[in-house]
């Protein structure tokens, strides 16, 4: 099938410049190439006109959970947690993220449903299940009474779920990591630092020793892929540094010295700025992450002191470090509602609109090719908008390089094209013969 859109002004998810009435022409769900001028409409099966629009590459969520939301799932059965991943794969989809990289939870499954056209949702970049020591934040257990069974049989939902993996010392630490690699993951999640959402883990506790982590990283890395950890304070941000990660997820409270290693190693940030209690609206109070978790007055301390958004901001900022964008929700369908796209306000206070618009675009695209060739989706780019691309694109009304707030606002998302299909339309069809289904 061939499609194509005219009368387009590209973002290409790096240049500060739109490619301005050009025509993109796709075939099948590929982009063959971006060319200015007349280009004959008879040839194509649909053509879309995106007068009045800036056309970008999907968005890329580059820290979500598709299948796992605090200890809740330590109260789900399976059954109930796929039936709500689905539906967050299709909410997410249709808020214009084409991509996802899944930070870890129940994935297997609900990426198999959606590569299969069974589920409409983003493309996945999977961890499979994350890793946790036991204590940590991964270990989900809601209670201190669920002890583990003889035989290492937990009693905890949540840990037989799957969605989380307990691998204490470095035999189990390389068996957790290949089980997920043989399970398709595109990179290794480690819990490698105390949370907001656990229970029996304090923010400032050191989670997996070097060792421990140095496995994670070498059983990955001889796959070609990275690990990314769960990670919060500097001490375990600089021996995360030193066994090799290459992705911290959060990094809330960075400090100098910390921001100089990871520019030295060239880590990837993924901030979340939900977890860093930040309000993504003007005025709004800091939000509260979901915990089940009980004040511990040692880390409340701690947090009031350490918590400074302006800070981590201004050394991300001043060292250039390479951050892509990410929101870390769950699948609390209320949650996606209330922060995955309202984040872009976030981005935009901290990083500006265009640093903020490819985060989620052409810097997601550099992050996920680390992934080598554990990347589910070889054969097309993804993040940029380009010849050789996906057609994984939106329609924008105005230009969100100039003010990322607009995605902010569903509304503002006109069209969303993954795959060369098309998922929502508000009307921008100027021919189209063999309409693609529209699942709403
Ligand atoms: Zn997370």
């Amino acid at each position: 099938m061939r499609t194509l859109i005219r009368r387009a002004d590209v973002f290409d998810g790096k240049s500060t410049r739109l490619r301005e009435q050009v025509n993109i022409v796709i075939e099948d769900n590929l982009i063959r190439e971006i060319v200015p001028g007349d280009v004959p409409a008879e040839n194509f099966e649909a053509v879309y006109d995106a007068k009045g629009y800036t056309v970008i590459p999907g968005l890329v969520d580059a820290h979500v959970h598709l299948s796992w939301h605090s200890t809740e799932l330590d109260r789900m059965r399976v059954d109930e947690v796929a039936v709500r991943a689905a539906r967050v794969a299709e909410i997410m989809l249709l808020k214009g993220f084409t991509t996802v990289r899944d930070a870890g939870g129940l994935t297997y499954g609900v990426k198999k449903c959606i590569d299969g056209g069974i589920i409409p949702g983003p493309r996945v970049f999977p961890s499979n299940a994350y890793i946790s020591q036991t204590c940590g934040h991964g270990d989900g257990r809601s209670s201190r009474a669920q002890s583990v069974l003889p035989g290492d049989r937990p009693i905890s939902p949540f840990l037989l779920s799957g969605a989380s993996v307990i691998a204490d010392g470095v035999p189990e630490m390389l068996k957790a990591a290949r089980e997920q690699l043989f399970l398709g993951a595109s990179q290794i999640k480690l819990m490698a630092g105390g949370g907001f959402s656990s229970r029996y883990d304090p923010i400032r506790t050191l989670q997996f020793s070097l060792e421990e982590m140095r496995a994670a990283v070498g059983a990955a890395e001889d796959f070609g892929t990275y690990v990314m950890a769960h990670i919060y304070t500097p001490a375990a941000m600089r021996r995360a540094a030193q066994a090799g990660v290459k992705s911290f997820e959060h990094a809330t409270f960075i400090d100098e010295e910390t921001a100089r290693v990871i520019q030295d190693q060239g880590i990837w940030i993924c901030p979340c700025p939900q977890f860093g209690g930040e309000p993504s609206e003007e005025g709004a109070p800091a939000p509260k992450p979901p915990t089940s978790k009980p004040p511990n007055p040692y880390d409340t301390e701690y947090i009031e002191k350490s918590r400074n958004p302006e800070q981590a901001t201004e050394l991300i900022n001043r060292f250039n470090l390479p951050i892509v964008f990410g929101t870390d929700v769950g699948f609390s369908l209320e949650f996606i509602a209330a922060g995955q796209l309202k984040d872009f306000r976030a981005y935009k206070k901290r990083f500006g609109s265009h640093k903020g618009l490819v985060s989620a675009t052409g810097a997601a695209h550099e992050l996920l090719k680390l992934s080598t060739s554990q990347n589910p989706y070889p054969q097309g780019k993804i993040g940029v908008l380009t010849a050789g691309a996906f057609a994984d694109l939106l329609f924008v009304r105005g230009n969100p390089a100039e003010d990322l707030a607009i995605l902010a606002d569903r509304g503002n998302i006109a069209f969303i094209m993954k795959d060369g299909r098309v998922y929502k339309d508000l009307n921008t069809s100027a021919r189209s013969d063999s309409s693609p289904d529209k699942p709403q």
